[in-house]
């Protein structure tokens, strides 16, 4: 063994797909607990603090959704579901219940190897968030003392609400957020369904702070889902 590359807790019940993932994160450095349940899983979660969870949504015992909600109740641990292409509303679901992201099946190992470097990310980049008042990310710079934002060292100017998105999209670095999630924190609980809204000033902010608005190094959309602030350079490469 190379190194340790962190705690994997598996909560999935296909014996074919746990093969999968076992074989494609044993051989890349990450150490595994293996559960076929919901309660299982829980259980294991609490007992062994483990850095990502991964999740299937459709567990014998009890849904995905479930498990992330009870997670959620006491642990910030990354959740990434693992959906079959009939459960994208489930999908959605899951990420409002506080999933950090999803892969649909079928999918990669280079697909697999990738979230989870985003989920290890996005968790060291929460525990420093939480000691430091300036997030950096490449040419991007906020100062939440000051609300300030800047790349490259120039002041972006930002309207409150260009600002308020912003800063949901940092403080979830990594993680896919969803329309509404992103429409309550922004707007309030009455605008959970204008997602027109999010496409203007998602568009106005990235006109802001992308070189080329068109083909955004940050502000990340998910088709149908929300969106992500990118924090990882290799999805460059695998998602073209
Ligand atoms: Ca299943």
């Amino acid at each position: 063994m190379t190194g340790d590359k962190g705690l994997i807790l598996l909560i999935e019940d296909e014996p074919q797909m746990r093969r999968f993932l076992r074989v494609t994160l044993q051989s890349n450095d990450y150490r595994l607990v293996e559960t076929s349940s919901g309660q299982e899983g829980l259980a294991e979660a609490a007992m062994r603090n483990p850095d990502v969870v991964l999740l299937d949504l459709g567990l014998p015992d009890m849904d995905g959704i479930e498990v992330t909600r009870k997670l959620r109740e006491w642990s910030e641990i990354p959740v990434i579901v693992i959906s079959a292409r009939e459960q994208e509303e489930d999908k959605i679901r899951a990420l409002d219940a506080g999933a950090d992201d999803y892969l649909t099946k079928p999918f990669g190992a280079g697909e697999l190897l990738a979230r989870m470097r985003v989920a290890l990310r996005h968790r060291s980049l929460v525990q420093a968030g939480q000691r430091e008042p300036v997030f950096v990310l490449g040419d991007l710079r906020v100062d939440f003392t000051d609300r300030h934002v800047y790349i490259r060292d120039k002041e972006i100017h930002l309207t409150p609400i260009e600002y308020r998105l912003l800063a949901v999209l940092v403080k979830n670095a990594g993680k896919v957020i969803t329309h509404t999630q992103l429409l309550k924190e922004v707007w309030g609980p009455a605008y959970s369904g204008q997602t027109q809204y999010l496409r203007v000033y998602m568009t106005q902010l990235r006109r802001k702070l992308e070189a080329d608005p068109a083909r955004p190094r940050y502000l990340l959309n998910e088709p149908g889902v929300g969106y992500r602030l990118k924090i990882d350079a290799e999805r460059e490469i695998s998602s073209t």
